[in-house]
């Protein structure tokens, strides 16, 4: 079958890869002009398999009027009267309840355990390098009360088949020796020794190498696709601003937080709200822990990817479209040198980025056939987790287009 995947970030090469192993002929297109350019570029590179919680929670709803009150400078939001966002905004509250939260935790952690099996079948069939490494994960926790609150999760983790454990701080440092220079309060950590990490933007250039020279993958970048045709209901074709419609009756759209791009064909993509977040990238130095580190409190991840370290953290609900904010770099470094001052003082070079993340209000990702376009499939909103769910939501995709 021939298949147009419209978006080369992590989701659109994972699908494109899935769909290209079961013999289809794939067609990969993006706007920019290579893949893992968008939100895939400078994320955290946290394969998070086990530690895949729903953003909206109790816990988040506890914390809501610190962070309207702006007084939490992990988050932002910029309210509009914009029914679209009212409207994202009142579904994501309604998740926010024990029940729901545990149902979109469990769902996404099923997806999070897709994915770590066509992980681990992708590196036994391609040889690609992208400073893929199961490092293991230390989720830092500021006190004891919050440690204890941590508990019940991991026991639910442990019947959901996912290995971790809650360490004290003697535990943590023995993991992490490393930890001994962190300048945060720590109490004690949730330690996941088989979560993993990669560099997504290497993934998605690699991987899109590995198709196109073994798989027959056709790629087009520098093509932002506007709209679709259809001829009664069904798709017929890919319209371009600057060219001729590309004749295609199979399409996924896995266009990430730029979905709403195309909202006028994909009522779909209004339920799609982008979150921002930043990240700093230095070289690697003598003390930079080797192990993944989330420092709770601070919303803040800390990651070695070969030769370089990386803090990624930030959460910014804004207007579609808005850029990124300049001043946040300073937040974000500040918080990354108040704990690991060694690694981010003031006289090293830092490699700026920020991305946003395309949220549903459950962190559930949409995957399915589009509600009004036969032939018309969706792949988007992976949120917080797109890097770690893009295999596991390629593999459910290629499943409808089966
Ligand atoms: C600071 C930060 C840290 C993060 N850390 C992690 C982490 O540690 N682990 C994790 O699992 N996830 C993490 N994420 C989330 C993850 O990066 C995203 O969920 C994921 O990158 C989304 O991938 P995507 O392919 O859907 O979107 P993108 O990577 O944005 O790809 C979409 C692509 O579609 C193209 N496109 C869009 N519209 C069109 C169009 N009309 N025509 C043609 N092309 C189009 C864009 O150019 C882009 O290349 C993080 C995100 C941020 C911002």
């Amino acid at each position: 079958m021939r298949i147009a995947v419209i978006g080369a970030g992590v989701v659109g090469v994972a699908t494109a890869y899935l769909l290209a192993r079961e013999g289809h002929e794939v067609t990969l297109i993006d706007g920019a002009c290579e893949p893992g350019r968008g939100a895939s570029a400078g994320n955290a590179a946290q394969l998070s398999w086990a530690y895949a919680d729903a953003m909206a929670s109790p816990a988040l709803l506890r914390h809501l009027p610190t962070i309207i009150g702006g007084r939490d400078p992990a988050f932002r939001v910029r309210w509009r009267l914009d029914p679209d966002f009212l409207l994202w905004g009142l579904r994501f509250l309604a998740n926010t309840p024990g029940w729901r939260w545990r149902g979109n935790t469990d769902a996404i952690l099923r997806l999070a355990g897709e994915s770590r099996e066509e992980m681990t079948k992708l590196l036994a069939e391609v040889d690609i390098d992208f400073d893929y490494r199961v490092a293991g994960k230390l989720h830092l926790y500021p006190d004891e009360a919050s440690l204890v609150a941590a508990r019940p999760g991991v026991e639910r983790k442990r019947q959901l088949g996912f290995e971790q454990s809650v360490l004290s701080m003697p535990e943590t440092l023995a993991v992490e020796p490393a930890l001994r220079n962190y300048q945060g309060e720590i109490a004690g950590a949730v330690y996941t020794p088989g979560d993993a990490m990669g560099d997504a933007a290497a993934f998605c250039r690699q991987l899109t190498r590995h198709m196109v020279d073994h798989l027959g993958v056709v790629t087009c970048f520098n093509r932002l696709v506007t709209g679709f045709e259809q001829r009664q209901g069904k798709l017929r074709a890919l319209r371009f601003a600057d060219r001729e419609p590309l004749g295609i009756e199979r399409a996924v759209v896995t266009a990430g937080p730029l979905i709403h791009g195309l909202m006028a064909d994909l009522p779909e993509a209004a339920g799609i709200q982008p979150v921002r977040g930043y990240s700093l990238t230095v070289a690697r130095c003598a003390d930079t822990p080797l192990v993944s580190l989330t420092d709770v409190k601070r919303k803040l991840a800390f990651v070695a990817i070969g030769d370089r370290f990386r803090v990624a953290g930030l959460a910014d609900i804004e207007r579609r479209g808005a850029g990124f904010d300049a001043g946040r770099f300073d937040v974000l470094h500040a918080a990354a040198r108040s704990v690991l001052p060694g690694c981010f003082d003031d006289r090293r070079e830092f490699m700026r980025w920020s991305g946003e993340r395309p949220m549903t209000p459950s962190s559930r990702p949409m995957i399915g056939p589009s509600r009004n376009l036969a032939g018309l499939y969706i792949n988007v909103g992976h949120g917080m987790l797109g890097w770690t769910l893009a295999l596991g939501s390629a593999r459910r995709i290629a499943g409808f287009l089966d």
